[in-house]
C-alpha cells in the first residue's frame, strides 16, 4: 500500500507534477491549491469544482492536515500562539502578532535547533528533526484560516487576509533545513497561494553563509541575520557557528544578498546581555563593523531584550543600558529599534529569537518552574519588558 500524500507538502510544480500522474490537466492543480490555501479546505469532498472522479481519486491517495494543535491561547493584546504536536514527543510553537496595519505570523523550522546559541533556550533542547514542508507552511494554513474563523471573515481571497507578514524567527535555524524551507516560501509568496509579497517574508538566520548565498539565487526574501556580538571572539562564545563562518564572511554574503534581496537593508538582531555585549565599546565595534570605511552593509539594528532563563548564566541588560546603546547605533546614523515583545500572559514572549519553544513535557516543567523562579528572579522573569521611556 503506497504512503498518502499530504498535499501541503507540494509546491506549485510539484502540485502540477502529482495532478499529471493522476492524468489530470495543470489546471486542476492550480484549483487544488486555490481550495487548500486560499479557501482552507482540506476535505475532497467540499472542493465542488473538481470532478467527482478526481476528488474520489484524491480521497484514496492524498490528504491536507497541519500539524495538530495542542494548545491555542490569546492574550489580552491579541498575540495568538498555538503550541503543535510535530510527532514523537516534538512540539514547535507558533505565533500570531497583531498590530494596527498587519499581522505577523512567527513560524517555526526545526524541532529543537542544533546551532546552540548560548542565550537562546530552544538551543538548549538540542536538535530533534527538521519539519516537512507541509509541518512550516501548514503553520500560516492553520493560522490563516483559525484567525479568519474566530473573527468571522469569510474564506477565499475575497475575505480580509489575517496574516500580511510571515517571520521565520520561530524555533530552528531555517537554513539548515534549506529545502523545505525554500518551497514553502515559494507557496508562501504564490499568488494562488497566499500571495504574500518578497519583502513582508523575512527570514531569520544565524549566519550560514554558504546557503544565505543560495536563498539569493534561489528565493530572496528579506533577511535578518542574528548578530549578538561586535567580534569574532565574543561571537564565538555566544554563536557557535561563528566559528565556522566568522563576521567577515559573515558581512561579505549580506553585501552580496542585498543584490538579489526585495529591501535594501539587512535586519541584524542583537540580544542585549549585562555585562557581555552591551558596552559603549561593543556599540562603536558594531558601528565599524557594519560601516567598514566605504563598503558598508546597508542595515537596520533590533535590539531585542534578553529573556534570561537559569542555564544560561547571563542577565538582561537594564533598560537604560539598552536606550543608551541604541542611542549610539542611532548617532552613527543606523536605524535602530527595541523589541517590543508581547502576550506575556500567554507566556508567548519569545525566549529570544526562537521563542520559548519545547516539547510538550518541557513546556510543563518550564510552567511549573515558573513560579519558583519568578520567586528567584522577580516577578519579571519569563517575560520582556516594554521599554516606554
Ligand atoms: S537563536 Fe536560533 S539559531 Fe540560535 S539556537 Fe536559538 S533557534 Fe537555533
Amino acid at each position: 500500500m503506497t504512503a498518502l500524500t499530504n498535499l501541503l507538502d507540494l509546491d506549485p510544480a510539484q502540485l502540477v507534477a502529482y495532478c499529471g500522474e493522476l492524468g489530470e490537466k495543470p489546471f486542476r492543480a492550480k484549483q487544488l491549491q486555490r481550495w487548500i490555501h486560499q479557501f482552507g479546505v482540506g476535505n475532497f469532498d467540499e472542493m465542488t469544482d473538481l470532478a467527482k472522479s478526481l476528488r474520489e481519486k484524491l480521497a484514496t491517495r492524498a490528504f491536507v492536515a497541519s500539524p495538530a494543535v495542542i494548545s491555542d491561547h490569546t492574550s489580552t493584546d491579541g498575540t495568538r500562539k498555538w503550541l503543535l504536536d510535530v510527532g514523537q514527543g516534538n512540539a514547535v510553537e507558533t505565533v500570531f502578532i497583531p498590530e494596527e496595519n498587519r499581522g505577523t505570523l512567527c513560524v517555526s523550522t526545526q524541532a529543537g535547533c542544533a546551532v546552540n546559541c548560548r542565550f537562546c533556550s530552544t538551543g538548549k533542547q538540542g536538535f530533534n528533526r527538521n519539519l516537512s514542508v507541509g509541518e512550516i507552511v501548514g503553520q500560516l494554513w492553520m493560522a490563516e484560516f483559525a484567525l479568519r474563523k474566530t473573527k468571522g471573515i469569510e474564506a477565499g481571497p475575497k475575505g480580509e487576509r489575517q496574516i500580511t507578514n510571515v517571520v521565520m524567527m520561530g524555533m530552528g535555524e531555517p537554513l539548515l533545513n534549506y529545502e523545505p524551507t525554500v518551497t514553502a516560501l515559494r507557496l508562501m509568496l504564490d499568488d494562488n497561494a497566499y500571495g504574500l509579497s518578497r519583502r513582508r517574508v523575512t527570514l531569520s538566520t544565524s549566519g550560514v553563509v554558504p546557503m544565505i548565498d543560495r536563498l539569493a539565487q534561489d528565493c530572496p526574501v528579506a533577511l535578518a541575520v542574528s548578530l549578538h556580538a561586535s567580534n569574532d571572539a565574543l561571537r564565538d562564545g555566544l554563536v557557535p557557528l561563528n566559528k565556522k563562518y566568522p563576521l567577515a564572511e559573515l558581512m561579505a554574503a549580506c553585501k552580496r544578498y542585498l543584490e538579489f534581496a526585495p529591501r535594501d537593508f539587512i535586519t541584524f538582531e542583537y540580544c542585549m546581555l549585562d555585562g557581555v555585549n552591551d558596552t559603549d565599546l561593543h556599540a562603536r565595534e558594531l558601528i565599524a563593523l557594519v560601516q567598514n570605511g566605504s563598503n558598508p552593509v546597508p542595515c537596520k539594528f533590533n535590539l531585542i531584550p534578553f529573556n534570561p532563563f537559569p542555564e544560561s548564566g547571563l542577565k538582561r541588560s537594564n533598560n537604560p543600558r539598552i536606550k543608551a546603546f541604541a542611542q549610539i547605533l542611532m548617532d552613527a546614523g543606523i536605524v535602530t529599534t527595541i523589541r517590543k515583545t508581547r502576550g506575556d500572559d500567554i507566556d508567548a514572549a519569545c525566549g529570544q529569537l526562537a521563542g520559548e519553544v519545547q516539547d510538550r513535557t518541557r513546556v510543563q516543567e518550564r510552567m511549573q518552574k515558573m513560579t519558583e523562579y519568578q520567586k528567584k528572579f522577580g516577578k519579571d522573569f519569563g517575560r520582556i519588558v516594554e521599554i516606554t521611556s
